[in-house]
């Protein structure tokens, strides 16, 4: 590609940084304005467009068109401005713009395969233009962050996460491709607005359902090979533990509602250890919510108990859940305990209220993933506090309005003792002149760095180790300074080295445990890594240039 045609290019473009030579070799001159500038001015006028905006939703449609416009710069400035550009491409504003997504496109990204597509899937992964794909994230929308169903406006879920797969990672952009699974919409305020861009129709949930993921998942080897990982995102509850059963073991692929999450707490909890001194055995967990993600940890909790040397009844001894009918108990009356919260139901009275749970229970750490804002009262607070000397208070659940309690409510009612992380960001807190750092449990410490690994490796299928083994390299990335400011996670700034640290340990991992298929085993492991990753300098254009003796050209 030359001349206009190369500065439509999102992936070739470099605007105003293409050099005299390149601008009069490749057809350019004229079309650019004359001043050659670097990158890093470039990221500043970004930036300075970035900040003319007034809110965040228009700063989101600012940077999506960016992506669209020349992605290396897109990348760039994400990279440089990652604690910034985070909470804009992904977690809380990507919720607003797929609440609006009809009205936030712009130019076509990502494949929408129907329910009506059934039987053609292969052929619609063929219209995509880039055949070399490695990795997918794909939605059904039907739970859209803490948002609920919103079917084809889940889109922008699987391009914020890809997004981050590349920023924080650097998996190769091109490689990545996002799906969304219309298969309909049970939203009733979507079915009646005339901009809803999906198909206004009830959720497909019998053997159709079934048959369109089936038909992906083997229309996906067929056409990008058995190790092309397909990320499952923001289904319901039930599709979500149902299908990550039944691909698991014959696919390439994970769910990070479930398995990320898992992993981000888990590493959060052994962190947590080193400010409380106690071993992982000596804990007792109270979580609040028994779905996607407090299930997915409980589970993730047992298999390292078991490392440790719990047998089976003493791990889940451990672990006491409540849902909306209270704590899971074996003798629950009409309509027992089902499924996946079966083997966490113990022999216990039923207690309703979550204070009289805690207040029996006596646990070390509470863990909120229900979506119920203000769960963690402060007689919860002050119970925790009274029966332990550091307790854990993790307040997981998004967005920020959801949290079962702020940071500072749970500072002040443990007087500054307890250890505290949180789902979405909250400030610093200083009390009596001490100041702390709330971690953030976010899944971007883990999935990007999982994917990486995966994809360069050649890893077939996932097993919950690698999530278990995620997490222990995230909490031994927790230093003493980190530990000293209350945080059991490293800084959010420094998260495209630890994605980096933990794909490196993955890869040696996964070759110690025969998970990797990439042949010949690489020596350097971080070498290896590092020579998948995205670089986000531009690529010279103009060839080098070399003679050769002058004999050889005489004509
Ligand atoms: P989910 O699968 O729908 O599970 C929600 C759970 O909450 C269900 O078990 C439900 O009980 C329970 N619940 C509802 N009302 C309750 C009440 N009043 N008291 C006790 N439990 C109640 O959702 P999920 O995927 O686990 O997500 C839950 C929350 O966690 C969301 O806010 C999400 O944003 C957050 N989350 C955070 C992170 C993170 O921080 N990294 C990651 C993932 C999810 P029933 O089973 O009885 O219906
Ligand atoms: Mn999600």
């Amino acid at each position: 590609v030359r001349g206009m045609d190369l500065l439509k290019d999102a992936h070739q473009n470099k605007g105003m940084c293409f050099t005299l030579k390149e601008r009069q070799l490749l057809g350019l001159q004229g079309l650019l304005p004359p001043n050659i500038i670097t990158q890093d001015q470039q990221v500043y006028f970004v930036m300075q467009n970035f900040y003319r905006w007034d809110n965040d939703l228009d700063r989101f449609i600012y940077m999506m068109s960016l992506q669209d416009r020349n992605e290396r710069l897109f990348y760039r400035t994400i990279m440089q401005n990652v604690e910034l550009m985070m909470p804009i491409i992904y977690t809380p504003t990507v919720g607003q713009a797929c609440l609006k997504y009809g009205l936030t496109l712009r130019k076509p990204r990502g494949l929408y395969i129907t329910i009506h597509d059934l039987g053609h899937v292969y052929d619609i992964l063929c219209n995509w233009y880039i055949d070399d794909i490695k990795t997918i994230v794909v939605t059904d929308g039907e739970r859209i962050l803490g948002l609920g169903d919103l079917g084809a406006y889940g889109m922008g879920i699987p391009i914020g996460k890809l997004s981050l797969y590349t920023a924080l990672a650097g998996m190769q952009p091109h490689q990545c491709l996002p799906i969304v699974l219309d298969v309909g919409t049970d939203n009733e305020t979507l079915m009646k607005d005339p901009l809803y861009i999906g198909l206004k129709q009830k959720r497909e949930r019998g053997p159709k359902y079934d048959a369109l993921l089936d038909e992906l998942m083997s229309a996906v080897v067929k056409k990008y090979g058995s190790n092309c990982l397909v990320q499952f995102e923001d289904f319901g509850n039930h599709n979500a533990f149902r299908l990550l059963e039944k691909y698991r073991n014959s696919y390439c692929t994970f769910n990070d509602d479930i398995q990320g999450t898992a992993s981000v707490a888990v590493a959060g909890l052994l962190a947590s250890l080193k400010i409380t001194g106690k071993s992982l055995l000596e804990n007792k967990f109270v979580f609040q919510g028994a779905g996607e993600a407090s299930i997915g940890i409980a589970k993730l909790l047992i298999m390292a108990l078991i490392e440790l040397g719990a047998n089976e009844e003493q791990a889940y001894s451990r672990i006491w859940m409540v849902d909306s009918r209270g704590l899971i108990v074996k003798n629950r009356p009409a309509g027992g305990v089902t499924g996946q919260k079966i083997p966490f139901a113990q022999d216990h009275e039923p207690i309703d209220k979550l204070e009289d749970v805690i207040k029996q229970i006596k646990p070390t750490a509470i863990i909120g993933a229900a979506a119920q804002p203000g769960a963690f009262t402060e007689t919860i607070l002050r119970d925790m506090a009274e029966f332990n000397e550091h307790p854990i208070i993790f307040a997981l659940s998004n967005p920020t309005s959801k949290a079962e309690c702020t940071a500072k409510q749970a500072y002040v009612a443990t007087k500054g003792k307890c250890v505290f992380a949180s789902g979405s960001p909250f400030k610093a807190v200083t009390i009596d002149g001490k100041t702390f750092h709330p971690g953030q449990g976010n899944n971007a410490y883990v999935f990007p760095a999982v994917g990486l690994a995966t994809v360069a490796c050649d890893i077939r299928t996932i097993p919950e180790s690698i999530f278990l083994e995620s997490a222990k390299a995230l909490a031994n990335m927790v230093t003493k300074e980190h530990l000293a400011e209350g945080r059991v996670y490293p800084p959010l700034a420094d998260i495209r080295k630890v994605s980096t640290d933990i794909a490196v340990y993955l890869a040696q991992y996964a070759f110690k445990e025969n998970l990797a298929f990439h042949y010949p085993e690489p020596t350097d492991k971080r070498h290896f890594i590092e020579s998948h990753q995205y670089q986000i300098d531009y690529e010279e254009y103009i060839p080098p240039l070399y003679d050769w003796p002058g004999h050889s050209t005489k004509l």
